[in-house]
């Protein structure tokens, strides 16, 4: 059914789908963005994701960390608001959130239901929160529709099961955005997006570098970020996927296999410089 229906992303593909900004522009029109994610012990990751987010262009970054507690948080960049209690987090001002990095495996299922439901708009899905859909399918329903699933190899094989070889994944990814009409990003070299009208494009974009820890939180952030921006989901993941990867290919030339994912970050702004945009 979904034969000659694959695409492959390179530069020419992703400037047509970008947005501009003008002269008079202000930081409401780059959106508000919101990132959940970060137990205790686990900070780094959320932190990553909304750095990235400030550097793809978002106007305003909140971040709400896993503590029930209040606590004085060290946060490497003044930039970003960071919500004391979860509690505060106010979702209906956020023009996009993106959830599960470092959140940890203690989450209580109904609280992840309850800020989808809340929501009620797409929103990129990673990390622990793939793994608590994994643990509770029922929750699947309550995806917003067009929201971005962006797992990595274990985590996908976390929802759908174990697969067999490479083609049995690209069916399972495409098979999933359909059924359940969300974009299914599943990462790896050649990151294959599988869109829900069956539509599947593979990215042409990084290298081996980018094996390396927060590599994909980077990537949450830039597709949250995009998306909060007023890009369609599906222009604010093939944008993300594709510019990730250069700033991971520019980050590699000087870094070769020490680059780290603050890296990657550090380099956001020369991919649109880039693009010319
Ligand atoms: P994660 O496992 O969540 O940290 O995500 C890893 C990120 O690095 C994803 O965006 C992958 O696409 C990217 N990545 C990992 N290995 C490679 C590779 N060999 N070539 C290109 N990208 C890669
Ligand atoms: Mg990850």
């Amino acid at each position: 059914k979904f034969q000659g229906n694959s695409f492959y992303i390179r530069k020419q593909d992703i400037l047509g789908r970008h947005k501009s900004f003008h002269r008079f522009s202000h930081k409401g029109d780059f959106g508000r963005v919101l990132l959940i994610g970060g137990a205790p012990g686990k900070l780094g990751a959320v932190s990553l994701s909304s750095y990235a987010a400030l550097r793809t262009g978002s106007g305003l970054v909140f971040c709400a960390p896993e503590f029930e507690e209040p606590l004085e948080i060290q946060f490497p960049y003044e930039e970003i608001m960071v919500y004391q209690t979860r509690a505060n987090a106010d979702l209906s001002v956020m023009d996009a959130i993106g959830i599960g990095p470092g959140w940890g495996n203690a989450i209580d299922p109904d609280y992840f239901l309850s800020i989808m439901v809340r929501f009620d708009k797409p929103m990129v899905i990673d990390a622990d929160a793939l793994n608590l859909l994994a643990q509770n399918p029922k929750l699947i329903k309550y995806v917003p529709e067009n929201s971005i699933l962006t797992p990595h190899l274990k985590e996908f094989e976390r929802l759908v099961g174990k697969m067999e070889d490479h083609s049995e994944r690209i069916e399972s990814a495409s098979l999933f955005a359909v059924e359940n009409k969300v974009i299914l990003v599943l990462k790896g070299a050649h990151t294959l997006i599988a869109l829900p009208d069956g539509r599947r494009l593979f990215n042409s974009s990084g290298n081996q570098y980018m094996a390396t820890a927060g590599s994909g939180d980077v990537l949450t952030g830039m597709i949250t970020s995009f998306l909060g921006q007023g890009y369609t989901p599906e222009n604010a993941a093939i944008c993300g996927v594709y510019q990730h990867g250069l700033a991971g290919e520019m980050a590699s030339v000087a870094k070769r296999r020490g680059m780290i994912a603050s890296d990657i970050i550090e380099k956001i702004p020369d991919t649109f410089i880039d693009l010319g945009i």
